[in-house]
């Protein structure tokens, strides 16, 4: 291996810059350059409220590795959360109720339960906070991480350290020959990028408002969400419209959203609103973590993580700059 081996990383939202950061914690001497068509505040990534909740339908190519990407990342931000730099940083802690007027099983997610410190039907009395009619729920102690915050600290302690960070499209992995390793986490980029018709966007639309009254996440029936932050912004959501790829702010999204929100929190109708913003979320099934030799270049693919990207960036990008390391370091020259 080189002493100073050229690396690139294509993309610049969570993924990107984790992966970014986490490969320069373990190798400080190599050369690292980000290229980015869009960075922080324009990226997916920027849209999310960032909560630790995952989809129960997020997998990883086993059992195992799903497991191993959720108690890493657990880890990784619980470390954070220790630090003086948290808020920064856009982490914090956050208690979350899930009810249900129909359905017991949403209230459940069996890929959290023995991980996060509380998990715990809700009493009697949590249940009256929810709309009328609602027979199930559950509170959990969770965490979020504010990705307006996470990526420019992220980036500045990345050109700290002496990484690049460039804007433009990388139209194919011959135009970046010239480096010893690519890691691509372009998102939704990589369908084109790789010509992978596994990847799906899956459109979501919220509205940030200012309630800093709102203290606990609140959950509901189809997709209704409210995820308080820092500064007071709380984020209202949502929708899930599988294989669109319309980037437009809806109004008619925007209502229902409101309506459905209204049910749980009936003030947040006179909340100032800050932004509406829409987003693609890259889903695949499972979320591509692996080495592939395309024409002697060495790619680590790192994408495909749908709704749950922000929680779980550092678990699999902790596995990917392992499997990095690792192809650097060999001698591998045909197609694995
Ligand atoms: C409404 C909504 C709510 C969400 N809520 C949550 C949540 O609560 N918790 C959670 O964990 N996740 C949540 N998500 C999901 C999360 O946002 C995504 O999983 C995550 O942002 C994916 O990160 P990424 O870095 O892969 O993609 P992106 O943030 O889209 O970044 C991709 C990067 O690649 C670049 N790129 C792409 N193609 C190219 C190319 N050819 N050349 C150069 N650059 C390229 C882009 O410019 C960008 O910099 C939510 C998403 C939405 C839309």
């Amino acid at each position: 291996m080189k002493d100073q081996p050229n690396i690139a990383v294509i993309g610049a939202g969570v993924i990107g810059m984790t992966v970014a950061k986490l490969f320069q914690d373990q190798l400080r001497n190599a050369n690292i350059t980000v290229i980015a068509e869009k960075y922080s505040a324009d990226t997916t990534s920027d849209v999310a409220a960032g909560i630790f909740k995952p989809g129960t339908h997020f997998k990883g190519s086993t059992k195992e590795i799903t497991k191993k990407w959720l108690t890493d990342s657990w880890h990784f931000w619980q470390d954070i959360l220790k630090s003086p730099d948290a808020e920064q940083m856009g982490v914090m802690p956050l208690g979350s109720y899930i009810f249900s007027k129909e359905n017991y099983h949403v209230t459940r997610n069996h890929l959290i339960e023995g991980l996060v410190p509380i998990y715990r039907p809700a009493t009697k009395e949590e249940l009256k906070m929810a709309p009328e009619g609602t027979k199930f729920g559950s509170y959990f102690s969770t965490l979020k991480v504010e990705c307006e915050r996470y990526l420019p600290w992220t980036g500045k302690t990345l050109v700290e350290r002496g990484a690049k960070m460039i804007r433009g499209k990388v139209e194919s992995f011959a135009s970046l020959s010239n480096y010893d390793l690519v890691f691509n986490c372009a998102g939704l980029g990589a369908k084109y990028l790789c010509n992978d018709y596994d990847l799906v966007p899956i459109r979501g639309q919220i509205i940030k408002v200012n309630a800093p009254w709102v203290k606990h996440a609140l959950y509901g029936d189809y997709d209704t969400y409210i995820i308080p932050g820092l500064n007071g912004m709380v984020t209202l959501g949502g929708v899930r419209g599988f294989d669109s790829y319309n980037l437009n702010y809806s109004k008619y999204d925007a209502a229902d959203i409101l309506e459905r929100c209204c049910e749980f929190l009936p003030d947040l109708k006179n909340a100032e609103v800050i932004a509406h913003k829409v987003g693609l979320r890259p889903h695949r099934m499972p979320v591509r973590v692996e080495p592939e030799l395309i024409d002697g270049l060495k790619v680590v693919h790192c994408y495909g993580h749908g709704g749950n990207g922000v929680m779980t960036a550092p678990g699999t990008a902790i596995d990917a700059v392992e499997i990095g390391l690792n192809f650097l370091r060999s001698n591998v020259r045909n197609k694995l």
